[in-house]
């Protein structure tokens, strides 16, 4: 282990005061700050900030040449009231670290003390802390910063921490891992009446009503099946909240889902049939806009035989688990550069399940997940 536990405790300690201090997406101004601050003293390592919004990198160069090997974390806290009795809990009301992104950015700066102690023998090791992952943006926004030259990888590897798998263990496979996934929103224009007189005005209520269970029925199957589709109505809104008034807008926002990025351009076109319909037949005008845009994540095979040696060599089990998952992550953007993989740590079958408002990182997580990148990168670059 090349971490002592006079670091594990440091470590713990730097990852409790970034959980004190969440910041959401786009916002993680101070979160950036705490990293540069951390990984500064380390010499050996050049530093960009504000990469695609606050992200920021840690480049060691081993000044030999050899591949660039990128390894991802996220900057980004959730808007949700965090639930706990711990004394790290959070000191921001309505905002939390409740999917883990402050341990996993803690097992970076576990690598940059090790990196910054025994550098690779070739090529270069970027450390990738990355805004805004929660909503989609923030993979995006660091490959479209001109910088991004300057660390673009051969390989890049992320982990995620995972509530419901047994603790200390990890899920992996080669293909889909992630799904694809977007917010549409639905926006519907009549015309306002006076509720005594609803025949004057143009109503979306019937659209809306009859639209809702169409968007929903639109979901087949369970991945691993490639055409597994899911379409869920996550808000609606009619009207004003008032009893003189009938309703002249409505509005519906439904996430997307598919296995892979192909699925999604014609599940979008039926949903967008399904409300072009419901609008002309009641003589509404119709509006749809896109959010929150993941594409699906790819393992690649390679990627792939890399974790699995590196988890072998530090004796962590590992096997497919349920993958692929529904659920999204915007570390998929990355292999529009690079072969790229990411595994799955267990953080505990009893664990509470990510984005709810009583889980927190397990902090013993901190020293396995640095184990198995420090293996993978003194594979590759020795
Ligand atoms: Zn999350
Ligand atoms: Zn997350």
């Amino acid at each position: 282990m090349f971490l002592s536990n006079r670091d594990i405790l440091e470590l713990q300690a730097f990852r409790h005061d970034l959980h004190r201090h969440p910041e959401v997406s786009g916002e993680e101004r101070e979160t950036a700050r705490r990293i540069v601050e951390a990984i500064r003293p380390l010499a050996t390592a050049s530093i960009l900030t504000g990469l695609g919004g606050h992200g920021v990198a840690a480049v060691f160069d081993a000044g030999v040449p050899g591949p660039t090997l990128l390894i991802r974390a996220e900057l980004d806290a959730l808007p949700i009231e965090e639930v706990s009795a711990a004394d790290h809990r959070s000191t921001v009301r309505g905002k939390g670290h409740l999917c883990g992104h402050d341990g996993h950015s803690t097992i970076l700066l576990a690598l940059a003390t090790g990196l910054s102690r025994a550098p690779v023998a070739r090529g270069r090791v970027v450390l990738l802390w990355q805004p805004a992952e929660e909503d989609g943006t923030g993979a995006a926004a660091v490959l479209a910063d001109p910088r991004f030259a300057e660390i673009r990888p051969d390989v890049a590897y992320a982990l995620h921490n995972m509530p419901g798998l047994a603790f200390g263990t990890v899920a992996l496979k080669s293909g889909p891992v992630n799904c694809a996934s977007r917010g549409m929103k639905i926006r519907l224009s009549g015309k306002t009446a006076h509720a005594s007189q609803p025949e004057t005005g143009l109503s979306p209520m019937a659209a809306v009503s009859q639209l809702m269970p169409a968007l929903t029925a639109l979901s087949r199957g369970a991945p691993p099946a490639i055409d597994f589709t899911l379409a869920t109505v996550t808000h609606a809104s009619l009207g004003e909240q008032a009893f003189g008034i009938a309703p002249g807008d409505a509005e519906i926002w439904v996430t997307l889902r598919t296995l892979v990025d192909d699925g999604m351009a014609d599940l979008c076109a039926t949903a967008e049939d399904l409300a072009a319909a419901a609008a002309r037949d009641a003589g509404l005008q119709l509006a749809i806009s896109y959010h929150d845009i993941f594409l699906h994540c790819e393992n690649a095979p390679d990627a792939v035989a890399h974790l699995e040696a590196a988890l072998a060599a530090e004796n962590v089990p590992f096997d497919e688990g349920d993958l692929p998952m529904r659920a999204s992550e915007d570390f998929g953007r990355l292999r529009s550069v690079c072969p790229s993989a990411m595994f799955f740590l267990g953080a505990g079958e009893k664990h509470p399940a990510l984005h709810n408002p009583d889980y927190d990182y397990p902090d013993e997580l901190t020293g396995i997940g640095a184990r198995v990148f420090m293996s993978v990168i003194r594979q590759t670059l020795g």
